[in-house]
């Protein structure tokens, strides 16, 4: 039986080899599948290893639990993925000369200026998804399985990663989708009749809407070079940006979202975008490399467990904290990159809109997941809540809209770290201009300060930072036409 000294160095090597063959299939390199399927499978056996003997360090054995989850979910999610493709497709709409499918589905909504299509196809969808329950019941129960085995839940797995009660996540959420509710709604009449010259309607989804109302941010920020910009703020902070590997190739296998891969960290952290419109290649290019100082900051000498194994809400902490300068810094937006004070206004509207469309709908998403699993809920059951908690926040939605989502069906949990991160990073930020400055990007001390918590990875200190969703509320309801 091997120690857990050689099982963190066996999960460390493996951890690369995925990490390695996902990152050349997202940026459409040749990967290779056979190499990448035989390192997930002894990462399988590895995690077994690991449960059958430790339950200490905790986030080694949380994360062996979701690795033998993930595992038991894959042969669902494949099935899945082949059977929407057939069952969810518009024989009355076409996109490029096919029937519109649920693969096509957001590009369609992006170009289709008629309203009354996009409902149409939208109905249609919502009325097909029913026949998708059995591919995604089969799925979590299959995760049920795995955490019922170590007499646990993914809820129960995901409040202890995150440190949070069920009570408090519950208020924490709930906080977030009522307070956002009136403004969101006010502001999403406004963009409508800017973008549809109509109200705002249930089908009128989050990504149409994100594909629509950045495009008047192009002309801002035309002109404007991602990569020296982000490396100008983060190395006067003192970050050592070259060794964040960047990749900005154009391929036509490349994914079109960014990511950033942290294949060994810290020695080893890749940043993977490529050129969409000048205004989501900047927002992207600034997240990205928020996780990449977050990843070219762990120690060397930790142990893997604690430099590899992140909470989602630690990692998007750095993220969120390097976007928000281009989203919503009056004073970086106005003087660093030197745009004039109207289109920094406008900027920071439409990225508040978007902030505000995400605690909404995460909210009723979050909500209705952590109540399937801690409440037992049947699909009808889940789908009526889903539903319910819409039209508490912002619109009623068709309850069955949610298993049509890319990310809900396919993840035990939908995860609201993102929203956790938010409001701890607006926490951050306070901390960091008392201490620092207005203009703490300009500090290198403000940079000693981040780059020493960026250190402690899976140790991040979680009560650090208030999480009282108030300060985040105050500051993405601020909209200059209210
Ligand atoms: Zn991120």
């Amino acid at each position: 039986m091997s120690s857990i000294e050689q099982i963190g160095k066996e999960y460390e090597n493996l951890y690369a080899i995925i990490g390695e063959e996902f990152f050349n299939q997202t940026a459409g390199l040749p990967f290779d599948a056979e190499r990448l399927q035989q390192a997930s499978q002894k990462m399988t056996q590895l995690c077994e290893q690991f449960l059958s003997k430790y339950t200490e360090p905790r986030q080694m054995y949380r994360a062996s639990i979701e690795a033998l989850a993930r595992t038991a979910f894959l042969p669902h999610r494949l099935k899945l993925n082949d059977e929407r493709l057939k069952l969810i497709a518009d024989p009355h709409h076409t996109f490029k000369e096919n029937p519109v499918t649920w693969a096509s589905w957001r590009q369609f909504n992006a170009i289709t200026k008629d309203a009354k299509i996009r409902k149409a196809v939208f109905d249609h969808f919502v009325n097909q998804a029913a026949q998708l329950v059995p591919f995604v019941k089969n799925g979590f129960d299959a995760i049920g399985g795995v955490y019922n085995r170590f007499e646990t839940s993914p809820v129960t797995n995901y409040l202890e990663k995150e440190a949070f009660s069920y009570e408090e996540l519950i208020q924490f959420l709930s906080k977030l989708g009522d307070g956002a509710r009136a403004t969101f709604l006010k502001t999403a009449d406004r963009y409508s009749k800017e973008i549809k010259n109509g109200p705002f309607e249930y089908y009128d989804d989050f990504y149409f809407f994100r594909s629509q109302v950045f495009r008047p941010l192009d002309d801002h920020f035309k002109g404007i070079d991602s990569i020296p910009e982000v490396h100008k703020v983060l190395s006067k902070l003192g970050f050592a940006v070259n060794q964040i590997k960047v990749d900005n190739k154009d391929r036509p296998k490349k994914s079109p979202s960014a990511f950033c891969f942290g294949i060994r960290i810290p020695q080893d952290v890749r940043v993977v975008y490529k050129f969409t419109s000048p205004g989501s290649t900047l927002t992207s290019v600034f997240h990205e490399f928020g996780h990449g100082i977050h990843g070219i900051s762990g120690i060397p000498t930790d142990p893997p467990w604690k430099r590899l194994i992140v909470p989602n809400s630690v990692s998007e902490t750095f993220s969120i904290l390097t976007e928000t300068l281009v989203t919503s810094n009056q004073l970086f937006l106005t003087e660093d990159l030197r745009l004039p004070p109207d289109a920094a206004q406008d900027i920071m509207d439409r990225n508040n809109f978007m902030y505000l469309f995400f605690c909404v709908f995460y909210a009723a998403n979050s909500l209705m997941k952590l109540a399937y699993w801690k409440e037992g809920l049947t699909f009808p059951q889940a789908s009526q809540r889903w539903q319910d908690l819409t039209r508490r926040f912002y619109i009623e939605i068709p309850g069955d809209y949610w298993l049509l989502h890319h990310v809900m069906p396919q993840y035990a949990i939908y995860a609201p770290s993102y929203m956790i991160a938010s409001v701890r990073v607006t926490h951050l930020v306070k901390h960091l201009a008392k201490e620092f400055g207005d203009r703490w990007w300009h500090e290198p001390k403000a940079g000693a300060y981040i780059s020493e918590l960026a250190a402690t990875r899976g140790e991040f200190p979680m009560k650090k930072f208030s999480l009282n969703p108030q300060i985040y509320l105050d500051r993405i309801t601020n909209l200059s036409f209210l």
